[in-house]
């Protein structure tokens, strides 16, 4: 590792970690060995505080997630979320369930900008679904808003009506600043990327629809550098199939952003790959509130956790890097020690095919360090 001096230490960052459930624990330990790694590369004073979510702080608390625990992350610079949930708190009731936790956090931190990058690894186009020519060089960054819709609109419930049948209610509604602020996020970055927007909606059957691309056209003509199209969500969902390289930045609703950045995961290769980050400013890289967390959940069918991918949360630890840090050269490094990694064939059981033999997550973040090493011993020769 390349250690800076003592002198050159910036002030500390304080980190929580929510490791949360099943796979959690252990692709954030994993992804505590490369926070280490980058404090000694970068000369940063990582101050790690770790607590409980999800169905952990449900046993321990009576709740997804305590007052103490919202305190501490509104006093953090960034928190790092692992993933909650399970078979064990299937049963209990909406507002109590694991899930909350992350719900609230988001509310608490208003954090309305999730961004899901989906980026093709070369090295994994033939785990794809989709046929390596047309999957080949994908990178799209969906922004999906994060803290409205129908996830939070009243009234929902289930009743019984004056037939006597159960019926079941969710609302969606979105007000114009919810909407624009998502949208101007989305301009924003495509402004460092390919300059183009794609906003998704069903403007042709739902209000909060037509409201969502009036809204969009507006934001629009504030960038007038940037290139926006609409599209209906349901073509969305087939475009990405088709031709998921004519997207840059899509940006779109809480409910079609969950289901589209799982469609765009899947193609390319696992869940187990994809980061995310959750911010609460239009413009990625000022400062404010962020959530890091992998896309998956928490996976409770694998009994061995050893063996759960971890780099879905090492890249999300990336992004931490790049927008909460500033520090786009090492998330660039951090990328490149990852597709090395899988350059050399390493695989966990999710991407692994054929004759593969599946690694373990420990293993690959083994393989992600000495990458680490090696790409920076060879920065360090090249200066
Ligand atoms: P999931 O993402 O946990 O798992 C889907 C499939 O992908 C499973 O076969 C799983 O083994 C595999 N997978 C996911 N992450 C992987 C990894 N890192 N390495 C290897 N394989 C991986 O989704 P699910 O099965 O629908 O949900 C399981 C639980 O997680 C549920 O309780 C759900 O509510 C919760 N969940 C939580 C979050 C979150 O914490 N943000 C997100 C989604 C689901």
């Amino acid at each position: 590792m390349v250690a800076v001096s003592d002198s050159a230490m910036t002030s500390p960052f304080k980190l929580l970690v929510l490791p949360g459930d099943g796979i959690g624990p252990q692709i954030l330990s994993e992804t505590l060995r490369v926070v280490e790694w980058f404090s000694g590369y970068l000369g940063v004073d990582f101050q790690i505080h770790q607590d409980l979510v999800g169905g952990a702080s449900i046993d321990a608390h009576g709740v997804p997630i305590s007052d103490a625990t919202v305190d501490l992350a509104l006093q953090s610079n960034a928190v790092l979320f692992g993933a909650v949930g399970g078979p064990k708190w299937d049963d209990l009731a909406r507002s109590d369930r694991p899930e909350m936790g992350i719900l609230r956090l988001r509310q608490a931190l208003d954090l309305y900008a999730n961004l899901r990058p989906a980026v093709c690894f070369p090295e994994l186009a033939g785990a794809s679904s989709l046929r390596p020519e047309i999957i080949d060089s994908t990178d799209i960054l969906i922004v999906r808003e994060s803290t409205a819709g129908v996830y939070f609109g009243t009234p929902r419930g289930i009743e019984t009506d004056s037939n006597g049948f159960r019926r079941a209610i969710d609302t969606q509604a979105y007000n114009e600043a919810e909407i624009s602020r998502a949208c101007r996020c989305a301009f924003e970055i495509a402004r460092q990327r390919k300059n183009k927007v794609c906003s998704v909606d069903k403007a042709n059957v739902m209000e909060t629809g037509v409201l969502w691309r009036r809204v969009a056209n507006e934001v629009g003509r504030e960038y007038p550098d940037v290139e926006l199209s609409h599209m209906y969500a349901d073509n969305c969902a087939m475009q990405l199939l088709r031709a998921p390289r004519q997207f840059d930045v899509i940006v779109t609703d809480n409910l079609f952003g969950d289901i589209l950045s799982d469609e765009a995961a899947a193609l390319c290769g696992s869940l187990g790959l994809l980061p995310s980050a959750t911010l609460n400013r239009v413009d990625p890289h000022l400062p404010g509130k962020a959530l890091y967390e992998p896309i998956h959940g928490s996976a409770p069918d694998i009994s061995d956790v050893t063996m759960a991918n971890p780099i879905a949360t090492i890249l999300s630890f990336g992004m931490c890097l790049n927008y909460s840090m500033n520090k786009p050269e090492a998330t660039g490094l951090l990328n490149r020690a990852v597709a090395r990694a899988l350059a050399k064939g390493l695989r966990t059981a999710d991407i692994a095919s054929g004759a593969d033999e599946p690694v373990s997550g420990v293993a690959m973040t083994d393989e992600i360090l000495s990458g680490l090493d090696e790409l920076a011993g060879q920065m360090r020769e090249a200066n």
